[in-house]
């Protein structure tokens, strides 16, 4: 339950208002997920007056403010083919006009496409205070010991990556049950990033070229049952969605 609410046009004062113990206060990007009901007191810091809403490419990187909504992202032309498959399946059109790039990265558990396709890119954090930067990937799995205080101003993602982005869900609009994203630089680096799973998308594989990525993502999977599927399902089509990414990657134009 949100109990305070605040909107600071300065960063400075948000990061004050984030260091506070009592209550205990967080940033709020498009609330999506801070609205719903809750038992948890929660205050809050609304980031929508601190201009951290901009995208803008830099040389090889396209940097995205932490509070970018979804849907502009998804309107970029710069953005990845793979990752804007990946955010039209994570929400609809209302949500993703309210969700922001980083409250959708904090909230992701292991069925988020968003958050799938995004691992496969390596993208840069830059945390405040003190503008530090981190891979999305080191804090994912420590989200609740390393993000409490903190705000999240500054996601990069690298431009020249080809990402496609494959799943198999019980409805084409249902969260996957598997997906797969792979990004493939022009040096050959490869990652593989598996979601529809646990509590967060899983790495299968970050090599220097394509090769092993199908046996990656089987052996990734291998143990991931749930009531949903079971972990042999999961594997073999871990295993097929990745030759589809490798598949289409072919087919898209260098970048
Ligand atoms: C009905 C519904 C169902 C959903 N189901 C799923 C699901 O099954 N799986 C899934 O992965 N997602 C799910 N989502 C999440 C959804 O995809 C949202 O797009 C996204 O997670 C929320 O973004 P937001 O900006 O609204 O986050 P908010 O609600 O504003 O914040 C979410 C969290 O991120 C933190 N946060 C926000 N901005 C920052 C920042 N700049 N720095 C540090 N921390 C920050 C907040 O403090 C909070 O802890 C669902 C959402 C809805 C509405």
């Amino acid at each position: 339950m949100i109990i305070e609410y605040h909107r600071p046009d300065e960063l400075v004062a948000a990061l004050d208002l984030l260091a506070r113990k009592e209550p205990v206060t967080v940033p709020l990007g498009g609330g999506t997920v801070l609205n719903q009901p809750s038992e948890t007191e929660v205050a809050v810091v609304d980031l929508q007056s601190l201009g951290l809403n901009l995208i803008q490419s830099r040389g090889r990187t396209l940097d995205l403010g932490a509070a970018a909504t979804l849907q502009s992202l998804l309107d970029a032309p710069e953005v990845p083919l793979g990752l804007k498959a990946a955010i039209r399946h994570e929400a609809t059109y209302n949500i993703r006009q309210a969700a922001t790039v980083a409250g959708a990265l904090v909230a992701a558990d292991g069925r988020s496409p968003f958050a799938t396709a995004m691992l496969a890119l390596a993208p840069e954090l830059t945390l405040q205070p003190g503008d530090e930067k981190v891979l999305y990937g080191e804090v994912l799995p420590l989200r609740d010991e390393k993000l409490p205080g903190c705000l999240i101003t500054r996601v990069a993602i690298p431009l020249n990556v080809q990402l496609a982005y494959q799943y198999v869900a019980r409805a084409p609009a249902d969260l996957p049950i598997v997906c797969a994203a792979v990004a493939k630089w022009p040096s050959g680096r490869t990652r593989v990033v598996l979601g529809g799973y646990g509590e967060a998308p899983l790495l299968a594989m970050d090599g220097p070229n394509p090769q092993g990525a199908i046996i990656a993502a089987q052996d990734a999977y291998r143990e991931a049952g749930d009531p949903w599927a079971s972990a042999e399902y999961r594997s073999d089509v871990a295993a097929t969605l990745t030759q589809r990414c490798l598949d289409e990657i072919k087919e898209q134009p260098a970048r």
